[in-house]
């Protein structure tokens, strides 16, 4: 059987640049992928937001250049971090952390906004001990670490606090 979907010449090779947007498309950009990995954030707070798991690349905020900004409206989801959203269709647009450390800045980009989603690398899960046990992606290999885990790794980062 062949596979239907197209792939992209240059996929393999990083980094590269790949366009995306929201639903409506009021909202487009351009993301510089400095290398295929994304991860899975399993944590309570991107359930809500994705309505499953957030599918997610973690970029430096300059790796993105918006366009039709004006349609991004924001939430301070935490005291760490804020979610930008497609103010006309919802489409969840990124995680960024607001507040100062090592990862000030840094945004997750959630892969499904992506033109092109594929030959990308699923290389981590985290929060993997907040997953409900109705689903879990397949295959093996991948880092995973539990909130604790995420807790002593990124330095109390954590926007489940207080909940
Ligand atoms: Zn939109
Ligand atoms: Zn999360």
């Amino acid at each position: 059987m062949t596979d239907p979907r197209p792939v992209a010449a240059a996929s393999a090779i990083f980094p590269q640049t790949r366009p995306g947007g929201c639903l409506c498309g009021a909202v487009r950009f351009e993301a510089v992928l400095a290398t295929p990995d994304f991860g899975a954030c399993h944590c309570e707070m991107c359930r809500r937001w994705t309505g499953s798991a957030l599918l997610g690349m973690s970029l430096p905020a300059g790796a993105i250049t918006w366009h039709g900004e004006e349609h991004i409206a924001r939430i301070q989801s935490s005291d760490w971090a804020e979610r930008g959203f497609c103010s006309r269709c919802g489409s969840g647009l990124y995680y960024r952390v607001t507040a100062p450390g090592a990862a000030a800045q840094r945004i997750e980009l959630p892969i499904g906004l992506l033109d092109d989603a594929g030959g990308l690398t699923f290389t981590n899960e985290i929060y993997i001990d907040h997953k409900p046990d109705s689903y879990a992606y397949a295959g093996a290999g991948r880092k995973l670490m539990t909130r604790q885990d995420c807790l002593e790794a990124f330095g109390g980062l954590d926007e489940t606090d207080g909940k």
